[in-house]
């Protein structure tokens, strides 16, 4: 079995109290049974603290969220006190594994980092290399996958090959992709997109804001964000979709729609990026890895709103 990557993967570091956007804030963290037992032989001040910092009374154990939503255990500083009272081994899963995320395959098993978290954003958007994957363990097997997993990533890497091909604007590279997976975006101006947006489940009212501002700027005059930087950043971005959001059709059979919305998910996010040039006079990779945060919190960790767009792409 082979543990595979993005090549950007193993750079990653949290950046802990510089982070501007912690994902110890605003975030239900659900702690998993072998951390809660961990956590019920703490004792002292810190196991007092963890037995009223952790609500056990549903399905679930989780870190009671206090004021401004924040884990009872970030500190002022923007530190972890279980970290400097226990160390890095004593998180639950879902703090040591976050940002990164898994997706299983019959005989294989890839990782990679939401641009939900702002390091991670501004590892993959600024990377100026080409993403490829790599082997992080191999356990030295000849891999046999099951034949849909086979054939769903062989035409993944057909569909990076199209997002890759620098010869071409990414613009053109979009619309290759979209033949390539037989499927056409509605024609809906960023008006009606914006409504579809609204009509999500959302988390931050900065979301509603920018999708409102979408819904109301005349991008006539705005920046069309074609120059090597700009599309190197976006094919990354389109990249990063194809990786993480393809491998769901092996569940749901939404094959051609996950690639749409792959396309519709970079065009959403550079003509928010455009509206900000305008509002702001200006605009740069920082706020595209900001702008792509908010996208991948509100809309990829959301099953609901993802299926919502999904629908959306077959709607005219
Ligand atoms: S969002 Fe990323 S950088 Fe920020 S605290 Fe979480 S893992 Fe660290």
């Amino acid at each position: 079995m082979k543990l595979i990557a993005p090549n950007y993967y193993t750079k990653f570091k949290c950046i802990a109290d510089r982070c501007k956007h912690s994902c110890c804030i605003g975030w239900v963290i659900d702690v998993d049974p072998d951390t809660l037992a961990y956590y019920h032989s703490v004792t002292g001040p810190l196991g007092e603290r963890l037995k009223k910092g952790i609500d056990e009374s549903g399905e679930t154990a989780h870190f009671i969220l206090g004021k401004g939503e924040r884990c009872p255990f970030l500190n002022k500083s923007g530190l972890c006190d279980l970290i400097i009272g226990l160390g890095e081994d004593c998180l639950c899963q879902i703090c040591t594994d976050h940002p990164r995320y898994r997706n299983f395959y019959s005989d294989r098993t890839e990782i990679g980092l939401g641009i939900c978290c702002e390091a991670a954003g501004k590892l993959i958007l600024k990377q100026q290399e080409k993403t490829t994957l790599v082997v992080l363990e191999d356990d030295g097997g000849v891999e046999e996958l099951e034949a849909p997993d086979e054939s769903l990533l062989v035409w993944r890497e057909q569909l990076m090959q199209i997002v890759q091909d620098r010869s071409r604007s990414i613009e053109k590279r979009a619309d290759v992709l979209l033949q390539a997976a037989e499927m056409t975006i509605p024609n809906r101006s960023l008006a009606e997109w914006a409504d579809i947006y609204l009509e999500l489940e959302r988390l931050e009212s900065d979301w509603t804001d920018r999708l409102e501002e979408l819904k109301q700027t005349d991008l006539s005059k705005a920046p069309v964000l074609d120059t090597p930087e700009w599309e190197i950043a976006f094919e990354q971005l389109l990249v990063y979709f194809l990786y993480r959001q393809l491998p769901f059709a092996l569940d749901d059979g939404e094959y051609e729609a996950r690639a749409a919305f792959c396309v519709l998910s970079y065009r959403i996010i550079r003509d928010l990026c455009r509206v900000h040039a305008v509002l702001h006079g200006s605009v740069d990779l920082d706020d595209l890895v900001e702008i792509s945060r908010q996208y991948s919190a509100e809309i990829e960790y959301s099953d609901e709103n993802v299926e919502a767009l999904l629908d959306a792409l077959f709607e005219e």
